[in-house]
């Protein structure tokens, strides 16, 4: 059977490490030698007094106005060209909301996401060549899991076990989650992988 490829877009295909890192350090929420890794600066920002609401507004700046600086990770691109190289069909099926809970601006983080896209080159047919109606933006999780099913999706790649772990996920999906510790076999049957090199080798074999 053809694979028919589902991706996930936040912190799957796209990366807002350093530039939240560099957001939370120009708000001076965050001391200068602070990793540059979302989760790390997210738990420092939290110990701050208010800083469940300080972390949200650095959320709304990053996936909102600022997301254009956000950045590609290294190997979606290949992974992507290799899927078209093979015929395959691909969509990205996303849990976003139209706005962030605090944001000032008021951006529509869809449209961001999608002029971001556009930037990268994914709607450039010598690009990485996605037509507008193969990305999808959910308003919850279950809505992005009865996507997948629609779709007929046969994989797909997410960073969060959550979504894998709704009840209604289809049995028959293959589960591939993007993680940069990857703690071996999984009962429920996701293939937890470090990064999209080792995403690619796993959906078309090692290059011999
Ligand atoms: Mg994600």
């Amino acid at each position: 059977m053809t694979p028919v490829v589902g991706l996930d877009f936040d912190n799957t295909i796209v990366t807002y490490d350093a530039l939240i890192h560099r957001t939370a350090r120009e708000r001076g929420l965050i001391a200068p030698g602070t990793d540059i890794n979302k989760r790390v600066v997210r738990d420092e920002i939290r110990r701050l007094p208010d800083g469940d609401i300080e972390w949200q507004k650095v959320q709304g700046l990053v996936y909102g106005p600022l997301m254009g600086a956000a950045q590609l990770i290294d190997g979606v691109d290949a992974f992507i060209r290799r899927c078209r190289a093979e015929d395959l069909r691909v969509f990205i099926v996303s849990h976003k909301t139209p706005y962030a809970g605090y944001d000032d601006t008021r951006t529509n983080l869809r449209e961001a996401a999608l002029g971001w896209m556009e930037a990268q080159g994914f709607f450039d047919p010598a690009g990485l060549g996605f037509r507008r109606d193969h990305v999808f933006f959910e308003s919850t999780r279950e809505a992005k899991v009865a996507r997948i099913r629609e779709l007929g999706c046969t994989l797909f790649v997410d960073d969060l076990e959550e979504v894998f772990a709704e009840p209604s996920f289809p049995s028959d999906v293959t589960k591939i989650l993007l993680t940069p510790e990857p703690s071996g076999g999984d009962a429920d049957g996701t293939v937890a992988l470090p990064d999209w090199q080792a995403i690619h080798d796993h959906v078309f074999g090692r290059p011999s």
